[in-house]
C-alpha cells in the first residue's frame, strides 16, 4: 500500500553504491526508515530531498509493517538549510536528533514528538546558540518518552531532599536512599528554575534569562541523566530484540 505524510529527515545511511536508507521523523507515522533508490545517482531534487533535517511531503509504498519501505516521493516543504549550513548549529541539532532516535522507538504513534521538532527547528533557524533551546528540547522529549528526571521531592516517599541519584532518575531522601550514593547535590536555583522552564512556552524561550551558573548545572544534569536513560533504554531494546 501507498502511505502518505509528511516528515523530517532525521538520518541516512548510504546503502549499495547509489541508494540510501533515510529515517524520517513523521506526522502520522512516528519515526519510519524507508529505502531511496539512486538518490546519489545524480543531483536531482530528489537527492536534495533527503538531506537530514530537511521537512517533506512524503509518500512510500510496502507492506504495511514492512521493514524498509521504498520512497517514492518526497517534495520539499522546507529545507532547514540553514540549520546545516552553519557547522555549530547542526552539531547542535544532531545532538537533539541523537537523542530522539535513542529514546523514541520506531512506529511509535503514541508519543508526539513531530511537533516539538518541528518547533524547535524553526526557533534554532532564528538562533542556534541559546543553549536554553537545546536544554528545552531534551526535557519535553524526556518528559513525552517517560524519562523526565524527578527534582523537586523524594521520588520513593515524597519528602524533602536534595540529593539526586542518577540510578534513579530523581531525588531521593536520606531515609529512602539507604547507603546509596548521592550523584549530585543540586542547588536550590536549579530546581526552581527547573519548575519555571517545564511550564514556559517554547516560543518566548529567548525570554527566560536565568543565571549562568544554574543554567549549567542543570543543562550537565539534564545530559548525564539522558546518558544513562539511552543506555538503559537501549540496552533494553536489545533484550526484547532476543
Ligand atoms: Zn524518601
Amino acid at each position: 500500500m501507498l502511505q502518505r505524510t509528511e516528515g523530517i529527515v532525521l538520518r541516512t545511511i548510504p546503502y549499495g553504491e547509489a541508494d540510501l536508507i533515510v529515517t524520517y521523523l513523521t506526522k502520522d507515522l512516528g519515526i519510519v526508515k524507508v529505502f531511496a533508490k539512486s538518490p546519489r545517482k545524480t543531483k536531482s531534487r530528489f537527492g536534495s530531498s533527503l538531506e537530514p533535517l530537511t521537512f517533506s511531503r512524503i509518500a512510500f509504498w510496502g507492506k504495511e509493517d514492512a521493514a524498509l519501505p521504498r520512497l517514492t516521493q518526497a517534495d520539499i516543504i522546507h529545507s532547514f538549510s540553514s540549520l546545516r549550513e552553519s557547522l555549530q548549529c547542526f552539531i547542535r541539532v544532531s545532538e537533539l536528533i541523537e537523542q530522539t532516535l535513542h529514546l523514541v522507538p520506531e512506529r511509535d504513534t503514541g508519543r508526539n514528538i513531530f511537533p516539538l521538532l518541528m518547533k524547535t527547528l524553526a526557533i534554532m533557524e532564528t538562533g542556534c546558540l541559546n543553549p536554553l533551546i537545546a536544554l528545552f528540547y531534551k526535557l519535553k522529549l524526556l518528559e513525552i518518552t517517560g524519562f523526565l528526571p524527578g527534582l523537586h521531592i523524594c521520588g520513593r516517599c515524597g519528602g524533602r531532599s536534595n540529593a539526586f541519584h542518577l540510578s534513579h532518575g530523581t531525588v531521593l531522601c536520606v531515609k529512602c536512599s539507604e547507603e546509596e550514593d548521592v550523584s549530585s547535590r543540586l542547588s536550590p536555583g536549579v530546581t526552581a528554575f527547573y519548575s519555571s522552564l517545564m511550564r514556559w512556552d517554547i516560543a518566548k524561550l529567548e525570554r527566560l534569562k536565568p543565571d549562568a551558573g544554574v543554567l549549567k548545572e542543570l543543562a550537565l544534569l539534564v545530559d548525564e541523566h539522558s546518558r544513562y536513560v539511552t543506555e538503559k533504554n537501549l540496552r533494553s531494546r536489545e533484550f526484547r530484540r532476543v
